[in-house]
């Protein structure tokens, strides 16, 4: 049997679909040369917005940029405690280290990956009860593309007083019951890294909420913290846009985003049929669509699986390998090896499988026959 070949994430073949759109939308932007806030932008948002059933969306420049403005908009900083879980990627930390607060780790979920909401809980009560730090905002991680347990989380913040804010940097076009992700938490960070289940051509992101007045303040800050006029100036803000040609990219995208979005179910699907007696797959959020930001597969001696996989020409990933209570740059926040022992067995043995809605039966058959060969 000939060597089918497998790409991880299918962005050359999306490309190849189209091509013809992606040429006409950066045309019309060249054509009109509003590269700072053009027509396309605001275009994007009210799409945006429209698909996640939230009053607002506002472009920013990343994921990353989206979630420090949802904190710079509460006014979080220096003795605030912000909750988020460890098994993540970095941003979700780093943002909070930013503003000068202080990130305690939470851990997750052994089967989702997403937050432990009773760690959580467990968490919020011993920060409010030693009364060094004050318990402000959660950033629960919808972690490859899953929602986070959302009701749990909205009582669980309503009755701590807590800012929920969601990072949707995987799982923009996600569900849960019957609302989208980006109408799940007060604020919603949505990241368009070209990686991501809904990917720019270079670094983007929007922010969701229904609330006018925080919408005002967030397109302030990614102005600088302009007023009314440009020149005015009236908070501390960033240089934070949307650029108008990732919009134009972006908006070319949703017109194929929910045939994709259907692909990667029909691939993860395809995935849990045929590996579920070989592995441990990622066990589903009930009543919930995911984005399939990734699959990823629970397995023993993970480098060794992913070594023989890519051998046999099977493209794998590894996220993450480290937690963030045990990263160098955040360990001081953290409690050590053991103290959280979900997410440090997580990082042991996950892997991510190749996600792409352009793989083909022939090559579905190929990932899934090379999976359990390698686990043997
Ligand atoms: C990608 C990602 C981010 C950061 O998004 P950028 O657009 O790359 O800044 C934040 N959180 C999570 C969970 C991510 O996967």
């Amino acid at each position: 049997m000939s060597t089918p070949k497998i790409d991880f994430a299918g962005l050359k073949a999306q490309y190849a679909r189209i091509k013809p759109e992606i040429a006409r939308r950066i045309q019309t932007v060249l054509d009109h040369g509003q590269f700072i806030l053009g027509p396309e932008v605001s275009e994007l948002e009210t799409a945006l917005a429209k698909r996640a059933g939230t009053k607002h969306a506002i472009g920013v420049s990343s994921g990353t940029d989206a979630l420090v403005m949802a904190l710079m908009a509460e006014g979080i900083g220096t003795g605030d405690a912000v909750f988020v879980p460890s098994f993540t990627f970095t941003a979700s930390a780093e943002v909070v280290l930013l503003l000068g607060a202080t990130p305690v780790f939470v851990d997750v979920d052994p089967h989702n990956f997403n937050i432990d909401t009773n760690d959580l809980d467990r968490r919020v009560s011993e920060v409010a009860r030693e009364g060094k730090l004050l318990p402000r905002a959660v950033i629960a991680v919808d972690l490859f593309g899953q929602p986070a347990d959302y009701g749990v989380l909205e009582n669980l913040c309503r009755r701590h007083a807590l800012y929920l804010i969601a990072d949707a940097a995987q799982s923009y076009g996600a569900k849960l019951g019957n609302r989208a992700v980006g109408a799940l938490a007060h604020t919603t960070a949505a990241s368009f890294f070209p990686a991501k289940p809904l990917g720019a051509y270079g670094d983007g992101g929007a922010l969701f909420t229904d609330d006018d007045e925080r919408t005002a303040h967030y397109k302030s800050i990614r102005a600088h913290g302009k007023g009314t006029d440009k020149y005015d100036i009236v908070r501390l803000g960033l240089n934070a846009r949307l650029d108008t040609l990732q919009a134009a990219i972006l908006l070319a995208k949703l017109d194929v985003f929910d045939d994709e979005l259907a692909a990667r179910e029909k691939l993860a699907r395809a995935y849990d049929a045929r590996l579920k007696d070989k592995v441990e797959i990622p066990h589903r959020v009930p009543d919930s669509v995911s984005a399939w930001a990734q699959y990823c597969i629970l397995v023993d001696d993970r480098d060794t699986v992913a070594k023989r996989l890519k051998e046999a020409g099977v493209p794998t990933a590894v996220y993450y390998p480290l937690p963030m209570h045990l990263q160098t740059a955040y360990a001081r926040f953290g409690q050590g090896p053991g103290s959280l022992p979900i997410s440090e067995r997580l990082s042991q043995r996950i892997l991510a499988l190749p996600m792409n809605p352009y793989l083909t039966v022939e090559q579905t058959d190929y990932v899934c026959t090379s999976v359990a060969a390698a686990v043997q």
